[in-house]
């Protein structure tokens, strides 16, 4: 049997017209020989009637602290819906299409609800319905523990879910479907001339993703990347390739070996962080600091990021969920950070970074020029990160993929 993941984003089920163009999606599939395993996500976004947060907007009007079980099981009903829609539109369109929840798909996760791991997959009954002939539909976003509790995979889930169906099926290819033609340069919400990237490999589009290029979800990359499944973005509305993501094994006989003839693949944002900074003073313990201040963090369960310890000083940042959070609990500890509300972090991604003299000096020198306030700074073989004022960061990230000769 030869198997193809196809997941659909919420703007790809949103409406009937485009649930039926997911339907010739999967048509193609079954003409190419495919037994096809559908994933879907939630309709809509935030404010639409079938959308997850409109569901929690809900209960949350009512009554803000309903248990983390109860609200798994809320946030679950978003995918079945989409799920039972879609199956209704693939069946009035002549195909067998069944639907099964995460738990039925054999999605086994840890009890860890809201961001539940998934721990393994037993594909058993989808196998089964596909040898019956079936189109098996999954819901997204949502596993079951080993002892029968309902899940959510955070967010991003239903890549998740598309990513760890594709290993357990040996699926030739996960192809995850949205509203845009593949992996861009930059977000094309943003950048005009946004590329599209033929291909990237899993690491580049694993550090795209972390850095806030929102089109897949990393962890659902790493998972694709354990067994080497392909990776295809593309969109549900049109018929263009789209992005391939890979490492390229020869084995596989599939297209080129990537060369890393760019040094900069793609610029990826995030919006508002807050950060934090912490002078030391001259307390006579100093260097613990550090790590007081972190482990207070950690214990409060704030993740931080763009940490940057100096002898004098303490810098990181945290969502502005959390900000004040994280300052009362530095003001107790007799510190008085100060606190920088609103900052984006702006990466430039790229394997062809490592080794190459003088990317952070075009990139320093390009944002000074227009007129952007570099806040912080920090680099990896892959990656260099600069935080800026949230004000700023559009500048930022059309200015970077203009220097870098990005667009099209
Ligand atoms: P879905 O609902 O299909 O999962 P998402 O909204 O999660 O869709 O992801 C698609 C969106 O990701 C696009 O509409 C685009 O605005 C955004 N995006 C951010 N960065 C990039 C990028 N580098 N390439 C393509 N899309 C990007
Ligand atoms: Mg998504």
């Amino acid at each position: 049997m030869r198997i193809l993941v196809q997941k659909f984003g919420g703007t790809s089920v949103a409406t009937e017209e485009r649930r039926a163009q997911v339907a010739s999606k999967v048509s193609e599939a079954v003409h190419c020989g495919y037994s096809p395993v559908i994933v879907v996500s939630a309709i809509g976004r935030s404010g639409d009637p079938y959308a997850t947060d409109t569901f929690l907007t809900m209960v949350k009007g009512i009554y803000p602290d309903l248990p983390k079980r109860e609200l798994d099981l809320l946030m679950s009903c978003g995918e079945v819906i989409s799920g039972a829609v879609l199956v209704s539109t693939l069946n009035s369109q002549g195909f067998e299409a069944v639907l099964l929840t995460g738990g039925q798909a054999g999605i086994i996760t840890n009890n860890d609800f809201g961001d539940a791991r998934i721990v393994r997959v037993e594909p058993g009954a989808i196998l089964n319905k596909l040898s019956e002939g079936k189109v098996v539909v999954v819901a997204g976003f949502q596993g079951m523990t080993e002892d029968g509790q309902i899940t959510t995979l955070g967010r991003g889930g239903s890549d998740t879910t598309a990513s760890a169906l594709g290993v357990a099926l040996n699926a030739e290819s996960i192809d995850i479907y949205t509203d845009v033609e593949g992996i861009m340069t930059a977000d094309p919400r943003i950048v005009e001339d946004a590329r599209i990237l033929d291909t990237v490999t899993y690491n580049e589009i694993c550090q795209l993703a972390y850095q806030g290029s929102k089109v897949i979800h990393p962890r659902a990359v790493e998972i694709a990347m354990q067994r080497n499944i392909p990776l295809r973005i593309k969109s549900t509305f049109s018929d263009t390739p789209g992005t391939l993501v890979t490492n390229m094994h020869p084995d596989r006989g599939v297209g080129t070996d990537i060369t890393t003839d760019r040094i900069i693949t793609g610029i990826a944002h995030t919006l508002s962080v807050t950060q934090l900074r912490i002078l030391k003073g001259d307390a006579p313990d100093l260097h613990l600091t550090d790590k007081r201040i972190f482990k207070a963090m950690a214990l409060a369960d704030i993740s931080v990021d763009f940490i940057s310890v100096q002898p004098e000083a303490v810098l990181y940042t945290v969502s502005d969920e959390v900000a004040s959070k994280a300052v009362k609990i530095l003001e107790n500890m007799g510190y008085e950070p100060g606190v920088v509300s609103n900052c984006s972090k702006v990466s430039i991604i790229g394997a062809g970074i490592a080794g190459v003299p003088g990317v952070m000096a075009d990139m320093v020198e390009a944002l000074s020029d227009a007129g952007v306030t570099i806040l912080q700074s920090a680099d990896s073989h892959t990656t260099i990160w600069v935080l800026v004022h949230k004000e700023d960061m559009v500048n930022a990230v059309k200015t970077l993929h203009k220097k870098f000769q990005l667009g099209v």
